[in-house]
């Protein structure tokens, strides 16, 4: 079985679970971070890594990815465990007040005090049909690293923001890039549409894939038009389904917590409905919350500095200055 020790559970990497990584670091804590994705970087890897955000404090304007980079960085030299592509979907808690979080992988994290980053629930993409047996294998849902696509033939699905960005941001970087879509409606900004208009994007509408060629890697996709049925076979060896993603609160509804709406209902030192789990960021609700990746960072320290006292009793919340 798949068994970790640790002290602190972190439910969530996004930015406020990685950051709450670091900040269990600076406090002694050692930490596993649980998260359904395949990367780190939650809304901002999987939605928006090459948009440029300008309301992080220290940073007049970063690439989301960058941000999500330099908080995994941050977080290093305390070498947290992470179990990406794992859905946490149980938290028991045990007679002496310490919790065994358990994945959908069969892992088991035990631990003595959990947080939960979960943003807007496990944030799964909307699957390709039939894709599935090549992920991995040159499908991907998103793309934190445009490198992976240097020189490549690149096939986008999808009509919304994030296949025309992709679109955009993949045209000095790949062989060639066709994007199909299977209305003629976009729901992408107008803007983003008319510049891979007057890009080299070939832009096709309703065009859908019908079938993925390859032996270990993606070599070909046919592609058909669902109007004729007209079918052409294009040369792909990486193939981006920009097709949106569920978000489910799915298994925390299930762990007693209080939840109001698709929030995480918490006090003012983050904890929720159960002593020694704590929550912080986009899953947190109280009166006046706002939902920025700022505030989910001093949420997320508020939350450690508070489930460092419920590990040890003796601890101070404040934890000094990093500045030393
Ligand atoms: C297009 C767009 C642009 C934005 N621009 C800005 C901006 O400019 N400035 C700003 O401050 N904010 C911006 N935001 C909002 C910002 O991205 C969020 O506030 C931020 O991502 C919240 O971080 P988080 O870590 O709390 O949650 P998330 O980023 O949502 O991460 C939560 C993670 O938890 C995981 N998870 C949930 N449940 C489970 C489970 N049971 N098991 C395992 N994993 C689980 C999810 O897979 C996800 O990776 C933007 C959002 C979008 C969509």
């Amino acid at each position: 079985m798949d068994r970790h020790e640790v002290d602190l559970t972190i439910i969530g990497a996004g930015p406020s679970g990685l950051y709450a990584a670091y900040y269990a670091g600076f406090r002694g804590l050692t930490t596993a971070l649980v998260d359904s994705l395949p990367e780190p970087g939650g809304q901002v890897s999987a939605l928006y890594p090459e948009k440029m955000i300008y309301d992080v404090a220290g940073f007049p304007a970063v690439r989301g990815q960058e941000l999500i980079d330099r908080l995994v960085e941050q977080a290093a030299p305390y070498e947290p465990t992470y179990l990406l592509n794992q859905r946490a979907e149980q938290l028991d808690k045990q007679e002496d007040g310490s919790f065994i979080v358990g994945t959908h992988k069969g892992a088991q994290v035990h631990t003595k005090s959990v947080i939960i980053t979960g943003g807007i629930g496990t944030f799964t993409p909307r699957p390709l049909p039939d894709g599935e047996t090549f992920e991995g294998r040159g499908l991907v849902y998103f793309v934190p690293r445009l490198e992976v696509m240097r020189d490549k033939d690149v096939l986008i699905v999808g009509g919304g923001d994030s296949a025309f960005d992709w679109a955009l941001n993949l045209e000095d970087i790949a062989r060639s890039i066709t994007l199909i879509h299977r209305r003629d409606r976009f729901r992408a900004h107008e803007d983003t549409v008319e510049k891979v208009k007057a890009s080299s994007v070939r832009l096709l509408t309703f065009t859908e894939v019908a079938q993925i060629h390859g032996d270990e890697e993606i070599e070909a996709v046919t592609i058909f038009n669902n109007q004729t049925d007209e079918r052409e076979t294009i040369k792909a060896q990486g193939v981006v389904a920009a097709l949106g993603f569920k978000s489910d609160l799915g298994p925390l509804k299930s762990w007693d917590i209080e939840i109001d709406k698709r929030n995480i209902v918490v006090d003012t030192r983050m904890e929720t409905s159960v002593e020694g789990v704590f929550a912080g960021g986009d899953i947190t609700d109280y009166e006046g919350k706002v939902r920025l990746i700022s505030v989910g960072f001093g949420e997320a320290a508020t939350a450690v500095n508070n489930a460092a006292v419920y590990i040890d009793p003796s601890a101070k919340v404040f934890p000094g200055h990093s500045s030393g």
